[in-house]
């Protein structure tokens, strides 16, 4: 029993029900850092904050309360013109002049001074998105820092990338990413950009740039050269601005397929390199002779680690048959306990979901699911009446022909599946549009290696799932995209090889 454990006499979650008894509850554990947000956040053009040129202002919502933030710089075609002038300036003056072994210390200078910010970026990330302050303190921000950690031991051993090759920058990088990581994306993009020699203009989520304009704080006070790291918030316009702009000549895009192809298709007849993250429906398979309480874990993180707001989401789940009864009444015990709520309580397992908008696409797939015949269970808890949130749900009796088997969800839904044989695991795990990532469960190893080949994904865990660390590489098959982020091959992607 945690020692903050208390009595109360309202109704309890059933959530905690299940664990302490219908009296027992946890004590609020808030997160209290201060964010220290600004009221408004102007474009970081050329190493200074400067208004967007047309006066335009959004207000950044709070989704666990539905409560106004801050307000948003929105750049336009001049904004983003003005910040890829100042990059390609930075980067024929001054970035591609200097030396890897001092770009190196501007890296560690970033990623030292992210560490020194942890606290207040990890809240202000938690406020502005809605995922639990854990995940954010423990999983983005030391993630954010180790990118730059590891890319800045990179900047001056670029030549053993690719021996015996000539490898240049590109020149002028533009950067699109989404908002489940909105500063980890940041940090796989950034990182790796300027580590090659690049100079960067890159756009934030829309509704998610608060921790990107604070990073632009933290390259002034890097002393990082004017003009080297450029962000320019805004909505999609702003970022077909970028892509399209002609003094890039690299784009790296994480979001979603449908517009992944918009810029494949914008960006045919010109010579720019790209490279696409993008959706992602991924299998998580457990055999029958698995660890079962490990496996449960694994599947319990690989769709519910910030409510489902993740590319490679294991939102699939297809379980052998022999086991399947036996993980499925694990699974419902498990979810059981998970606590929905407040993303600043440092206990909260799933925050906010994370816009209006996303809540109503996962209704509409969820309701879909009932009416095309499969069997729904959530954990019934109770729901803060402000904000946007939602119970993590599993599906049983899914099939594949099922639209929450074939379409992303993004969000703390699960379907499963069940398999007899290997073969009908891997035809189905690979039945689909997408490749980015997939979980296998398992005790033997070979079925693990057999496995990692059959599987078309750019990922795959074994006994695990959602590790990540800066020098494996992470990206795509088939709809999920091409290139890669992480390790050697992604910063290869931000280099030229001739
Ligand atoms: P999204 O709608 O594609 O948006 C991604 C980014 O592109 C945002 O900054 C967005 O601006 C911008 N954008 C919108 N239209 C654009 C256009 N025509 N040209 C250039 N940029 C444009 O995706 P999302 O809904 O934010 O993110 C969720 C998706 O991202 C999911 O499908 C998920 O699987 C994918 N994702 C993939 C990875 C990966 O590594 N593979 C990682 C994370 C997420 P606004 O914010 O203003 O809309
Ligand atoms: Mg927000």
């Amino acid at each position: 029993m945690p020692a903050a454990a208390r009595k109360t006499p309202a109704r309890p979650n059933p959530a905690r029900e299940l664990v302490f008894g219908s009296l027992w509850e946890y004590d609020p554990a808030p997160e209290t850092a201060d964010p220290r947000l600004k009221r408004r956040y102007d474009l970081f053009i050329n190493g200074r904050f400067v208004p967007p040129r047309k006066g335009r202002y959004l207000p950044s919502i709070n989704p666990a309360t539905e409560a106004r933030l801050a307000e948003i710089a929105q750049a336009d075609a001049s904004d983003v013109d003005a910040a890829c002038k100042a990059a390609h300036k930075a980067f024929t003056q001054v970035w591609s002049r200097m030396p890897g072994q001092e770009r190196g210390k501007y890296l560690y200078r970033i990623a030292r001074l992210l560490q020194d910010h942890a606290r207040e970026l990890a809240v202000a990330e938690t406020l502005d998105g809605g995922k639990p302050i854990k995940e954010s303190r423990d999983f983005d921000v030391p993630m954010a820092a180790a990118h730059f950690f590891y890319h800045a031991g990179w900047a001056d051993k670029l030549e053993h990338l690719a021996s015996g090759r000539s490898l240049a920058p590109h020149g002028v990088v533009g950067q699109v990413i989404p908002w489940n990581f909105p500063l980890l994306m940041l940090a796989w993009k950034i990182a790796p950009a300027l580590a090659a020699g690049n100079c960067v203009v890159l756009k934030p989520a829309e509704t998610t740039s608060i921790t990107a304009l604070k990073f632009g704080e933290i390259c002034q006070e890097a002393g990082l050269p004017d003009g080297v790291v450029n962000i320019v918030s805004g909505a999609g316009e702003t970022g077909a601005a970028v892509v399209r702009h002609p003094l890039v000549s690299k784009v790296a895009f994480t979001g979603s397929t449908e517009v992944g192809r918009l810029i494949l298709r914008s960006l045919a007849d010109t010579e720019k390199k790209l490279t696409l993250e993008l959706g992602g429906k991924a299998a998580n398979i457990v055999f029958e002779d698995a660890p079962l309480d490990q496996a449960v874990e694994g599947v319990v993180n690989g769709i519910f680690f910030n409510q489902g707001h993740v590319c490679c989401a294991g939102s699939r789940l297809l379980v052998q048959e022999g086991v399947a009864d036996e993980v499925f009444a694990r699974l419902k015990r498990r979810i059981a306990v998970l606590r929905v709520g407040d993303p600043l309580d440092k206990n909260t397992d799933l925050g906010a979901i994370h816009s209006a908008e996303q809540l109503d696409k996962i209704n509409e797939l969820v309701k879909s699911g009932v009416e095309e015949g499969a069997v729904k269970h959530d954990n019934g808890c109770r729901l803060p009446a402000k904000g946007w949130f939602f119970r993590p749900t599993l599906f049983t009796g899914v099939s594949m022909s099922h639209r929450i088997a074939r379409e992303e969800i993004f969000g703390p839904v699960l379907s499963i599946l069940t398999f007899r044989t290997l073969e009908e695991a891997v035809e189905k795990a690979n039945n689909t549009r997408y490749g980015l990532s997939a979980g296998v469960w398992t005790d033997k190893g070979s079925r693990i290696l057999k496995m990692s080949t059959l599987l078309k994904a750019g990922v795959v865990w074994a006994n695990t799932y959602h590790k990540f660390d800066p020098t494996s590489p992470f990206g795509g098959f088939k709809e999920s995209g091409f290139g890669r982020e992480g390790g050697k091959q992604g910063l290869l992607d931000y280099l030229k090889v001739a």
